[in-house]
């Protein structure tokens, strides 16, 4: 009579005396068909019915002497000793290693695959475990294998987001994974020709297509193929509309005998990443006609205050020298002419200045709501993107800052700057350790956001100082002078303040602020 325990064990009631008794416990014991072994608290074999002393290769009295552990190959034997003591602990009825097959060590030194399950017996109020073995045949443990090899690269695949391809170069098919079928728009079977690979290529990318693969297949370049080229599908079967997709691809090609065999490698969907570098590359064009817009007018500003007294004096010098000439009494008439056109010119040109500024300054950008830290990170990109990147950058963003009300392009442009001179300044000084710290923080009582930079070059002396924001004032060789009295102006246009740190001990420190939207 067998009973369930509290810890859903089972409880094997007297009348056996000891597990070894040979009375109808051992006869039932004996009768089952899988190979059964009792093993004691401490690890001792206390019974093992025939298919078990078969299958280990051992008679009961050798296995009576035996740890179990001397049925494991020696590699598993301490886990299995934790294993055992965990197990005991927690006992209950269960297999052993998470359906992996087990491995049993025979009499002759060769391991056998068996799957083992384990339940426990009290007998006469002694822990008991008791191990049924199931030989794996061969055939199902391969396939278990492939099957659990098959499982972990479909779940790498899906991790890293790629397909697996396999060419045929002799016969031009290709063989292409679920994957790369789905990324196809699963318009394409499992193995395709190159024809059918190249018609649903998008038609300007089929020449580099074609271009990368004959290099990869000519025997005396590298053997490589890697190419980016855009995948057409519709994007519904009922409407027309089609739907493009970048792949990026990279494979190996095997050769034999001086001939392309195989090419074998793997495709990655790299669509959102084409769509930001265009995104970014749009960006840098709106900042950059921005900032050549801003620099214009910052020229036209300076020359205008340089020619606005001239003009006026020459305005009112012509003006006085006119009525004097009108009080004559001489026919003064063509030097009052030109008095008149000299006086009307200068008029004009005061005019055109102005014309000119008004036309420069209406030129002001719509303000919207703006993600600040999404800013930040497009602005390391594009400054990354062009050549100043050379840096170690410590990111402190706000997740969760709210929004600000900005033209995106302005404040990208004055981050661009910031983070430009900073890198300048450091390559200058020849930094060993270039570093870059940009930081968010709320200033609640302006209900504001405030943006540090913060370098750790040479930082900014008193002189600079008192001009750094003049237009016109460099330090550089190749400077302009206008990317921070731009970035003041830019940012002041959005309702904030740009201004650099006067106590920055080491490096410079420069802050800005914008209006929470
Ligand atoms: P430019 O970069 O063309 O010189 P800016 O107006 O951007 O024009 O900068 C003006 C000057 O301010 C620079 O020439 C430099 O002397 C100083 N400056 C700006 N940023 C920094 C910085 N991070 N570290 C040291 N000096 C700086």
């Amino acid at each position: 009579m067998i009973q369930k325990s509290a810890n859903s064990g089972s409880i094997i009631e007297p009348p056996w005396e000891t597990p070894l008794n040979r009375g109808s416990f051992g006869d039932l014991f004996e009768a089952v068909i899988e190979a059964m072994l009792l093993v004691d608290a401490s690890g001792k074999i206390v019974m093992a019915n025939s298919t078990a002393q078969d299958l280990c290769g051992y008679t009961l009295s050798e296995l009576n002497k035996l740890e179990v552990e001397a049925l494991i190959p020696q590699r598993f034997r301490e886990h299995h000793r934790q294993y055992r003591k965990h197990y005991l602990a927690h006992p209950r009825k269960r297999p052993m290693g998470n359906n992996r097959s087990l491995v049993l060590l025979h009499r002759d030194g060769h391991e056998i695959s068996v799957d083992i399950s384990l339940n426990s017996v009290i007998i006469q109020e002694h822990a008991y475990v008791l191990l049924a073995l199931h030989v794996v045949d061969r055939c199902s443990q391969i396939e278990y294998e492939l099957h659990e090899n098959q499982e972990r690269l479909w779940l790498i695949k899906q991790m890293v987001n790629v397909g697996i391809f396999d060419i045929d170069c002799v016969n031009r098919r290709i063989y292409c994974d679920e994957r790369l079928r789905e990324l196809c728009g699963n318009s394409i079977d499992e193995v395709i020709t190159l024809n059918d690979l190249t018609a649903v290529v998008h038609a300007d990318d089929r020449a580099s297509c074609q271009a990368a693969y004959d290099k990869a297949v000519n025997p005396r370049m590298d053997g490589e193929f890697r190419v980016q080229f855009r995948i057409v599908q519709s994007s519904n079967q009922q409407s027309d509309q089609q739907q493009e997709r970048w792949l990026t691809i990279f494979g190996e090609t095997q050769f034999e005998m001086g001939k392309a065999k195989r090419i074998v490698g793997i495709v990655r969907d790299i669509t959102q990443r084409k769509q930001r570098e265009k995104m970014l590359q749009q960006h840098r064009n709106e900042t950059e006609a921005l900032f050549k817009q801003q620099v214009a007018m910052l020229t036209a500003s300076a020359i205008a205050h340089e020619l606005n007294s001239p003009l006026t004096a020459i305005s009112a010098y012509s003006e006085v020298a006119l009525h004097t000439l009108e009080e004559m009494p001489s026919n003064c008439s063509p030097a009052q002419d030109a008095m008149k056109s000299c006086f009307e010119q200068a008029q004009l040109a005061g005019h055109k200045l102005y014309e000119l500024l008004n036309f420069l300054q209406n030129n002001t950008a719509e303000s919207e709501i703006l993600d600040l830290n999404q800013v930040i990170e497009d602005a390391l990109l594009l400054a990354r993107g062009d050549g100043y990147g050379e840096f170690s950058l410590l990111l402190n963003l706000e997740s969760t800052l709210p929004a600000v009300s900005a033209n995106q392009f302005q404040i990208q442009r004055v981050l661009v700057n910031l983070i430009r001179n900073a890198a300048e300044a450091m390559r200058g000084a020849q930094m060993p350790t270039p570093e870059i710290r940009i930081s968010v923080a709320t200033l609640a009582l302006e209900n504001m956001a405030m943006v540090s930079i913060i370098d750790n070059g040479p930082g900014v002396d008193q002189d600079t100082l008192e001009r750094i924001f003049k237009p016109f004032f460099t330090t550089k060789s190749t400077g302009l002078g206008v990317g921070l009295s731009i970035s003041r102006a830019l940012i002041e246009a959005n309702g904030g303040r740009l201004w650099v740190d006067p106590d920055c001990k080491h490096g410079a420190r420069f802050h800005f602020t914008l209006p929470f939207a």
